[in-house]
């Protein structure tokens, strides 16, 4: 298979010839595109035309539109906040029903197409932040969950309960008990849909979307918090792709080549780097020289694929995709 050169398009009132031939002319390989696009008579033809592979990116634990419909699902934070955060709503990942449902979905998006790539995606615990820059996130003001009954009572009737995690519990400390009970629990869901997805599609890729911080950044919240332990996962995953979103990274080009070099050397899994063109939710601009360096430096370092977000804002910023192309596709003239 190809080194992924992928690009997230998830409109689905996209021109999707439009959206192939450009990222065909930038020299993008791969397209991220929303399910609800895949029943599309046109789509296998257009990829074909173009050369294109598809990758299918499913969203496990965050999603608002299901706790719409089954409330009582919604993770609980340690601090008894409920997993309820504008665009963050995560569903508590002991609930079985839920996977099911997850599977019933995997398995219709299965019957109508063929992925190349299936990256799953807040397969985690439920983190909050408050929204904070990187830089100002403190280990303490890290909001984690799921703390609710549901999870309380499977984690007291299984083998990782012992006294000093009770103890814990009830007067509101860290428990490493718990914390690795609950990366267990994300491991094992892990199992479940990797299994389910080879089963009916065994020649998929499967990446899992990580935290973008090191193991041992803010206290290890990304196994101690987030239950995401990378040792553990990779037996299950062909990649890793740090969710590389500017507005939870340090800011600077020569500080994201830093991270991502220690993500690579935490894992022998191959790892996708990210490439953003706008900043997601923050008002500040990447400038188009920072772009190109990132770029530049993600081509050179790099060895398994990169992910970039996202199609929209490239088709909206020309220099940019022009950029982009000239490194990538410096040949091809339509
Ligand atoms: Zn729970």
């Amino acid at each position: 298979m190809r080194k992924p050169i992928a690009i997230y398009a998830q409109d689905v009132d996209i021109n999707l010839e439009e959206c192939c031939q450009n990222a065909r002319y930038w020299g993008v390989n791969t397209l991220i595109l929303s399910p609800d696009l895949f029943d599309e008579p046109e789509l296998p033809i257009l990829l074909n035309k173009y050369q294109l592979a598809l990758w299918l990116n499913i969203p496990v634990f965050n999603n608002p539109s299901y706790l719409k419909e089954h409330p009582d699902k919604i993770a609980v934070s340690n601090t008894g906040n409920l997993a309820q955060q504008d665009w963050c709503q995560f569903i508590c990942p002991s609930d079985t029903a839920y996977i099911e449902h997850l599977k019933a979905q995997i398995t219709e998006y299965l019957d109508e197409t063929n992925p190349d790539y299936i990256s799953l995606d807040f397969l985690r615990q439920y983190l909050y932040w408050q929204d904070k820059s990187y830089d100002e996130i403190a280990p303490e003001d890290i909001e984690y969950g799921c703390f609710c009954s549901r999870c309380m009572n499977a984690f007291y009737h299984s083998d990782f309960a012992t006294s000093d995690a009770t103890a814990e519990i009830e007067s509101r400390e860290f428990s490493a008990d718990f914390a690795h009970w609950r990366s267990e629990q994300i491991a094992s869901v892990a199992k479940v849909l990797t299994d389910f997805i080879r089963q009916m599609s065994p020649n998929t890729s499967i990446a899992l979307n990580t935290l973008p911080w090191s193991d041992k950044a803010l206290n290890c919240a990304t196994s101690k918090y987030a239950g995401q332990n990378k040792s553990r996962l990779s037996e299950y995953f062909d990649a890793f792709c740090p969710v590389a979103f500017s507005h939870m990274l340090p800011q600077t080009a020569d500080d994201k080549k830093q991270l991502l070099n220690e993500l690579n050397a935490e894992t022998q899994t191959p790892i996708y780097y990210g490439l953003q063109v706008a900043h997601w939710r923050l008002k500040k601009a990447i400038p188009a020289e920072q772009f190109e360096i990132e770029l530049k430096q993600n081509l050179a370092l790099s060895k398994q694929g990169m992910v970039i977000y996202n199609y929209t804002e490239l088709l909206a910023d020309a220099e940019k995709a022009t950029i982009l192309k000239r490194h990538l596709n410096p040949e091809i003239h339509f």
